[in-house]
């Protein structure tokens, strides 16, 4: 760790703490110049973590994913390639919010997204298991929606 004052490589750990939010302090002395600076280190993910309804969080599951969708797309015509290719693109829209944590909503809405431009019956189906639609009003709303667009 380079010293902001002389850019020597050598310091001394003083002490260390830990916040809640995954991250480490450190306090240094550079054993070149004397001078006191602190250090702060953050691990991020790739892909953030899921929160889920519940509030727990998991690991971004592309093949959980994947699966979920496929069950939509049953006897759809929707190809392999294209759901990988949907959930590529869920993916690396993640990785790209930069965040530690998202919402399992997020996931959901985008690929609800994807899917409304590649199969409406597949979007339809999505949203009902995912979105909880389970109110048939809801889903009915949502069909005329689409019907009217
Ligand atoms: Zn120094």
């Amino acid at each position: 760790m380079k010293c902001p004052y002389c850019k020597d490589d050598d310091s001394r750990v003083l002490d260390t703490s830990h916040d809640r939010r995954g991250g480490t302090r450190r306090r240094r002395l550079c054993l070149n110049c004397d001078q006191r600076f602190s250090t702060y280190e953050r691990a991020i993910l790739d892909t953030p973590l899921i929160i889920k309804q519940d509030g727990t969080r998991e690991e971004f599951n592309r093949h959980k994913l994947i699966r979920g969708i496929q069950i939509s797309c049953d006897k759809r015509p929707v190809s392999a390639a294209d759901i990988e290719r949907l959930v590529g693109d869920v993916e690396s829209d993640l990785q790209s919010m930069g965040e530690i944590e998202v919402s399992s909503r997020v996931v959901g809405d985008m690929v609800i997204a994807g899917l409304k431009e590649m199969d409406l019956v597949a979007y339809i189906r999505y949203a009902i298991v995912y979105l909880g639609l389970e109110d048939l009003n809801a889903i009915r709303g949502e069909i005329d929606a689409l019907l009217d667009s």
